[in-house]
């Protein structure tokens, strides 16, 4: 925990030195809490351990004086910490859920649409069934993913 905080004080003072922009397209502000994930599985999942020691090394360190080659090994470093939490703990990153279920209720309220659309009179109403239906689909998907989503965030599954 101790080598934790010394952690967090350099991400805090990467925060304040990089700028919003850079702290931005890094994804600076997900550190922290991505470093306190894997400390927390790191005791049971050896890859957590591992990710877990290279953290400072590959991630935090040069970070003022980056360079291209540079910030490639960041991104490929810090997509895989991700990818890892995602796929091993369920961890998901902000707005999931809401990615997922706005493109299944538009298509499937496409498809109802459509269908509805079709065996009403003649077919007459299929385009404004289909609209109809892309619309209310998108609607629900958008409302049942937020909520997913801020379960997840409650939950602390959100990196
Ligand atoms: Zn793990």
């Amino acid at each position: 925990m101790e080598t934790n905080q010394k952690i967090i004080e350099k991400i805090d003072m990467l925060k304040s030195n990089l700028g919003a922009k850079k702290v931005k397209a890094l994804q600076i502000y997900r550190l922290e809490n991505i470093l306190n994930k894997l400390t927390q599985y790191s005791d049971g999942c050896s890859e957590c351990k591992y990710l877990l020691s290279i953290f400072e090394s590959q991630l935090l360190n040069n970070l003022d004086c980056i360079d291209k080659s540079h910030l490639k090994n960041y991104m490929i470093t810090l997509k895989k910490i991700i990818s890892h939490l995602h796929k091993k703990h369920k961890l998901i990153t902000a707005g999931h859920y809401i990615g997922i279920y706005m493109s299944m209720g538009t298509s499937l309220g496409m498809l109802c649409g459509m269908v509805i659309g079709l065996i009403s009179n003649k077919g007459e109403f299929q385009s404004i069934g289909m609209s109809l239906g892309m619309c209310f689909g998108m609607s629900i998907g958008i409302l049942i993913g937020t909520i997913k989503d801020s379960n997840a965030k409650k939950k602390g599954n959100v990196i």
